[in-house]
């Protein structure tokens, strides 16, 4: 009852904290938060949530026996306009699946919007969605979202009003605040897949096949691409985003995954639209150049172990510098973290460029 007592209090203060936070600061309303439709074929609606990259997209597609739905988008209130703009696009409102690229809330806290669904995930999402929810990512957790907030209170001070990185502190802010809100409140429920898979599943449909296929374990280890044959779409949530270097981790089997990949880029001319997580849509162009880079790095790695190079000669040797073709994308940002055992959250710089490589060498000095 004690800690019952201790933590709705905590709750109530982070509540007080966010009121003067919002009040202070308010720059705009999340139910302002914009999304933008893009109709791909006849059977495929493509939903880009919020204005920057700090939102997610989703996938609508329309089966002959119901309509299959690939993510929620960030927020509730998003998922609700996200509802609307299918409903609208199809006229019905039959939803048969949905399918989580990956357990992240960012991704699928909307999943409860959608009950009538059979939901679908990797067998790892199960676990991983439960993690976030109780433990360590749980965002009802008052102490992270205070630490967070004031952090971002002043990072957003330093930002230029009006420009790219202000508004996607803020969307981070609307995805924290809101995501925290939505916990909290009784309408909730956490919608863990009802069926999983580990390799591959299929879903056969009168007009449509959704082959449902795992990636190594690369951004995360329950990340699924769905390919759709009959509408000429790949959709791998966060594997590749467009102007993002790929995700990897030192577990990453990356002749593994060109291998998996393979299958797709032998069919390019049978894909007009790969889908990816957050910002815009991207084509097989895209993913071949990050698959290049990987394979790129990978061979590189290799090679300068065989020659008896240190990490950091290595590094120098594949300097971001070096690779033109990606100057656009950023490969430096600042992220939050807070580690076991730290009090408090803090901000890291990431070269993740850099952190790929290291990935990369220890994968290869396991072996
Ligand atoms: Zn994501």
């Amino acid at each position: 009852m004690c800690v019952g007592g201790i933590e709705t209090l905590r709750i109530f203060s982070v509540f007080a904290f966010l009121f003067i936070f919002t009040f202070q600061i308010q720059a705009q309303k999340i139910d302002d938060i914009p999304i933008k439709t893009e109709r791909l074929n006849d059977k495929a609606l493509f939903i880009k949530t919020g204005e920057t990259d700090a939102m997610t997209n989703v996938l609508a597609v329309a089966s002959k026996e119901g309509l299959i739905v690939m993510d929620t988008g960030s927020l509730p209130v998003i998922t609700q306009k996200v509802k609307k703009a299918i409903e609208k696009e199809f006229g019905r409102k039959d939803y048969a699946y949905l399918i989580y690229t990956h357990a992240d809330f960012a991704h699928n806290i909307g999943g409860y919007l959608f009950t009538d669904a059979i939901c679908i995930g990797h067998d790892n999402c199960t676990p991983l969605l439960k993690r976030m929810y109780d433990g360590y990512y749980n965002p009802r957790d008052p102490e992270r979202l205070k630490n967070f907030m004031k952090d971002r209170e002043a990072r957003l001070k330093t930002m230029e009003k009006g420009s790219y990185k202000e508004k996607r502190s803020w969307e981070r802010v609307y995805n924290m605040v809101n995501s925290f809100k939505t916990i909290q409140s009784s309408d909730f429920k956490l919608i863990l897949p009802d069926i999983t898979f580990n390799d591959r599943l299929t879903l056969y449909f009168e007009d449509m096949t959704i082959h449902m296929i795992h990636n190594v374990d690369a951004y995360s280890d329950n990340d699924i691409m769905m390919y759709i044959p009959e509408l000429r779409l790949l959709n791998i949530g966060d594997v590749f985003n467009k102007d993002r270097l790929p995700w990897l981790n030192s577990r990453t089997d990356i002749p593994k995954w060109l291998e998996i990949f393979k299958e797709f880029t032998d069919k390019e001319d049978e894909i007009d639209y790969v889908i990816g997580g957050h910002n815009g849509l991207m084509t097989m162009a895209d993913v071949r150049e990050n698959l290049a880079y990987i394979k790129d790095l990978y061979e590189g790695i290799k090679t300068a172990q065989a020659e008896g190079l240190s990490l950091e000669e290595t590094k120098e040797k594949f300097a971001f510098e070096k690779f033109n073709h990606l100057s656009h994308v950023e490969h430096k940002f600042k992220m939050i973290r807070r580690l076991p055992g730290d009090k408090e959250s803090k901000v890291v710089e990431v070269n993740r460029h850099e952190r790929i490589i290291e990935d990369i060498w220890k994968r290869l000095k396991k072996k």
